[in-house]
Formats: structure tokens, C-alpha cells, sequence
């Protein structure tokens, strides 16, 4: 069915469906590290038990690809913004989320993961009790190969976690390769495939597809995909919260993680026009994932729920 304009009429029946929305951050929320307008209105008239359209308050939670950041780094993101109200157990980032899949797949704790990508993931591997090697503390170093020495990587690594990495260089992707093609058992963990971020308002810059993509290369082996649009992350929020996927809606500006994601788990879907995506890229005939509602941003929802 073709994506409806979210109006007063089918935002009612909308409203009325749902009782948890699950927001995408970047293009949603904020687009790099500005807050988008309204937004702070629209979350506490959701949560409020005083709209005229509920008698009980929505469930918020926001669901991020971005993994440069932990939970906690992001709690501290929304608080710097005005969103006081935010708390980290809302906040589902793709840094937790590798974190988690170690431990819903009982990754040995004597193993180590190696990380390419930022503070976020290992301070989540950290926070789950596993023991991250590499980030940041990587960025400076350099590969070199010599006739007569090996490259020495650690042997216990049982994973290597690939995000955002603004640092990557020859050595980690030496380092990855090594431990994900000398040990067959190695898990390849990739916490999203975003072809590109915005690390400011102003432009788009390389995702972590790239760095994901670079590794896909080396080791010919395809990661298992934590973030969006692949539902690992939903299932840890049905586990957590208990709510059946079909009173969800999923409201982010990405077609290809956030309306996918939503649609792959069984949500209603509401596609923002502040992000990433235009009308036209939605409307063109080559596109082949259509949410069911879109709307400009998500401050339009304060607007529909007045009247
Ligand atoms: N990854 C990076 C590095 C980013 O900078 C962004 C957006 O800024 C994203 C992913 C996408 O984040 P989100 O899922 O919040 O849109
Ligand atoms: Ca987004």
C-alpha cells in the first residue's frame, strides 16, 4: 500500500494502535548535535497522561545505529540537549547492542573482542563484563611487514566488533583479518552498515558500512549485523518490555535501517521527512520500501494530537 500523508483523520487510528514508539535518533531527534524543533514538546506530550486523544501516556524509545557513543554517553547527549526526561534504559544504541549479542550468546568471558570502532562499544563490552581490545588506542598505530616477522595479534580473541571507526588504518584491519581468518569459530559482529552519518548538521560523511565493508573484503566473510535494520535489537525491547510488535511504531528518516527495521519486526512505520530521506526519494518509482505513514518532522504529531 502506498505510504499515507500522516493527517488528523489517520493519525487518530494511528495513536490509538500503539502504545510504544521507538524513535531513530539522527534526522528525528537531532541532525549532528543540534535538536530538532519541537521535539521536547512532542515527547512529553507522548509520555503525558493528559492528552486528549489517551488516557494513558506512550512509551518512548529511542534506537540509534550510531555506535561512537554508549548508552550512557548518549543519556548524557539528550540531558546536554533539554530532553531531561531521557533516561539510558531508553536508549537502545548499536554500541549496546554488539554487547548484548555477545552475552544472549554466552561469549566466553575468557575470550577477548577486538574492536574497530569507538569508546561506545568498548565501554558497553566493559559494562557486560567482556574484555575489549583495540579502538581508539589503535588509531596511531601502524602495520609493518618485514620478511623475517610475523604480525602478532592476540589468540583469545573470539570477536572483532566493527563500527564507526574515524580512525581506522591498515593496522586494525590487519589486526581483524587476522584474528577473524586464523580462527574459523571467530565471530564477525557489525554494529550497522549505514552508508553515511551526519558527524555534523551541515553534511554526510562516511558510515560504518564503509569500515564493515573493508573487513567483508579482507576475511570474505559477511558479518552478523546488530543494528538496524536487522531485528536483534527488537527482540531484546519485546524481551524487556513486553509489548507485542504490532502496537509499536517505528518513526525514523532512513528507509533502508529505520522503515526496514520496523517493517522486518512487525510495526507500524512513520517516516520523517527532516532526515535523510525526501518526498521524492520516497515517491520515486524505484523505491521499493514504503512505510505506512509519512510526515514532515516529528513536532507535527503535537499539532495532530491538539486537533
Ligand atoms: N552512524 C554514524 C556514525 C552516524 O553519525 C549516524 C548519524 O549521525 C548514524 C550511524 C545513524 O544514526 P541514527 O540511527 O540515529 O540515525
Ligand atoms: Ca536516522
Amino acid at each position: 500500500m502506498a505510504p499515507k500523508l500522516l493527517s488528523s483523520t489517520n493519525f487518530k487510528s494511528l495513536f490509538n494502535s500503539v502504545d510504544t514508539f521507538l524513535f531513530d535518533c539522527d534526522g528525528v531527534i537531532w541532525k549532528g548535535d543540534t535538536l530538532i524543533d519541537g521535539v521536547s514538546h512532542t515527547l512529553d506530550l507522548l509520555r503525558s497522561k493528559a492528552s486528549s486523544l489517551s488516557h494513558s501516556g506512550k512509551n518512548i524509545v529511542f534506537v540509534t545505529n550510531n555506535s561512537m557513543k554508549s548508552r550512557r554517553q548518549y543519556a548524557e547527549k539528550f540531558r546536554s540537549l533539554g530532553l531531561t526526561s531521557v533516561t539510558q534504559d531508553e536508549i537502545f544504541s548499536s554500541s549496546f547492542a554488539a554487547a548484548m549479542y555477545l552475552k544472549a550468546n554466552n561469549f566466553p568471558k575468557d575470550k577477548k573482542v577486538y574492536v574497530i570502532g569507538g569508546e561506545g562499544i568498548l565501554e558497553e563490552l566493559h559494562l557486560a563484563g567482556f574484555t575489549g581490545l583495540g579502538g581508539p588506542e589503535d588509531g596511531e598505530k601502524k602495520a609493518q611487514w618485514k620478511s623475517n616477522s610475523l604480525f602478532q595479534h592476540d589468540k583469545t580473541v573470539g570477536a572483532v566488533v566493527v563500527g564507526l571507526d574515524p580512525n581506522i588504518n591498515y593496522y586494525k584491519l590487519q589486526y581483524g583479518t587476522l584474528c577473524v581468518r586464523e580462527n574459523p569459530g571467530c565471530l564477525f559482529i557489525a554494529t550497522n552498515r549505514d552508508a553515511v552519518g551526519h558527524m555534523t548538521d551541515l553534511q554526510e560523511w562516511p558510515g560504518a558500512g564503509c569500515m564493515v565493508a573493508a573487513m567483508c573484503g579482507s576475511t570474505e566473510r559477511e558479518p552478523i549485523v546488530v543494528g538496524k535494520p536487522a531485528t536483534f535489537m527488537m527482540d531484546f525491547l519485546i524481551q524487556k518490555f513486553g509489548t507485542e510488535t504490532s502496537r509499536m511504531c517505528m518513526v525514523g528518516d532512513r528507509l533502508d535501517t529505520d522503515v526496514l527495521f520496523g517493517q522486518n519486526a512487525g510495526c507500524k512505520t512513520l517516516l520523517v521527512l527532516s532526515g535523510c530521506t525526501s518526498e521524492s526519494n520516497l515517491l520515486d518509482e524505484n523505491n521499493k520500501i514504503e512505510p505506512d505513514y509519512y510526515t514532515s518532522m516529528v513536532s507535527d504529531i503535537t499539532k495532530l494530537m491538539d486537533s
